[in-house]
């Protein structure tokens, strides 16, 4: 089996739900992606993940690479096996947490030179390498190394950082066309990454150019780091609007549970977020009817679940007042079972969300989960 993606229903507002094949297996559209920083969704088993019904999850490539390394994945048969999980992965290219994490990078044409936060080490990230990491890895998708830039970023810094996005996009799809190719066959997907930050001519400038390299699948990076929501969906709709439809769009690094609705009403297929397995750890959980801060003490003797309306093993089980407790007394089951209803939560929005592309209400339930997180937990 290889890749494909399929439209099977698109609604007036342009949002889609979709198949994407890997030979990992079907992922429905539009799919939220779990975060598995480090071979691991943080706080979940794989027979968890699986449980919870996620068909695709995110590896980074920063983390594999600098630990355990991506030779020592390649020889115990690639990250689907290292780590016991049969379904599709996508990796990033390491690029975004070079940007966020390692010290002293210092970027030039050739690439990024940086410290690894773990030991110090030095180490040069090429859009080449980059691609060669993912391969070891045996992702289903890759992502192409682009430049990521802090904002808001000045216009000038912006257009050279789109320049050389587009530069590096050329040279890692050369060098993936190359070497990915395994008995005639493509071993991997490779998505480009749009960049130019808040500016909506140097989005659509960076949309055109990568374009022409023939993707079979587009990213949108660099948004969702601090802009206000309405400039995230701007930059996001000028992009969307120059992508061919037949092929997934991925909008990387977002969002709240209400936000993911506005997404895919722009014509987005795949995201991704650390947000609900972030916040599990931080006794914040998302319900139906809003945040949970569950260390409150309002929860002390409260019987119900985390959310009466939600189908998930932890909220059919457990009670606010046993997790508010496992929390206080900082039992390592606390992340366990917040971060399962947490992904459980996301991944049911994502549910919603396709049957309402299917009966063509997806604004109505747009609104519905705004007006819902504006007005917090009854
Ligand atoms: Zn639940």
């Amino acid at each position: 089996m290889s890749f494909s993606f399929e439209v099977k229903k698109a609604d007036a507002s342009g949002a889609r739900v979709g198949r994407l094949t890997t030979p990992h297996g079907a992922v429905t559209t539009p799919v939220f992606m779990p975060v598995g920083t480090a071979a691991s969704v943080k706080a979940l088993t794989q027979e968890a993940l699986e449980e919870l019904g996620a068909e695709i999850i995110l590896g980074n490539t920063y983390h594999l690479y600098l630990r355990p390394g991506h030779e020592l994945i390649r020889k115990l048969g690639g990250l689907h096996r290292f780590m016991a999980w049969p379904r599709s992965i996508l990796t990033d290219s390491g690029g975004y947490q070079v940007f966020s994490l390692s010290e002293l990078r210092k970027i030039t044409d050739e690439g990024v030179r940086f410290r690894s936060h773990l030991d110090g080490s030095e180490h040069l990230l090429t859009p080449e390498k980059a691609a060669e990491v993912q391969l070891a890895l045996g992702s289903d998708i890759a992502m192409v190394l682009d430049e990521c830039i802090e904002t808001p970023a000045p216009r000038e810094a912006a257009e050279s950082a789109l320049k050389r996005t587009t530069v590096w996009a050329g040279r890692a799809r050369k060098h993936f066309l190359e070497y990915a190719t395994r008995n005639g066959e493509l071993a991997q997907w490779q998505f480009g990454i749009v960049q130019g930050a808040t500016f909506a001519d140097l989005r659509r400038e960076s949309a055109r150019q990568l374009l022409e390299l023939d993707f079979p699948g587009y990213a949108v990076g660099g948004l969702a780091v601090g802009e206000p929501q309405a400039l995230t969906c701007e930059m996001t709709g000028e992009v969307a609007a120059l992508l061919p439809s037949e092929r997934p769009r991925y909008l990387m690094g977002v969002g709240r549970p209400e936000q993911l609705a506005d997404y895919v009403a722009l014509g987005i297929d795949m995201m991704d977020c650390v947000l609900p397995t972030r916040a599990a750890r931080h006794a914040c959980l998302y319900t139906s009817e809003g945040r949970v801060l569950i260390k409150n003490a309002r929860y002390a003797q409260d019987t119900q679940p985390i959310d009466p309306a939600c189908s998930c093993s932890v909220c059919r089980r457990y009670s606010r007042a046993y997790l508010r407790h496992l929390f206080a007394a900082g039992e390592i089951t606390a992340a366990i079972l917040a971060t399962h209803h947490n992904v459980h939560f996301y991944l049911d929005i994502m549910r919603q969300i396709r049957e309402a592309i299917e009966f063509g209400n997806l604004a109505k339930f747009s609104s519905a989960m705004h007006a819902r997180y504006a007005a917090g937990p009854s």
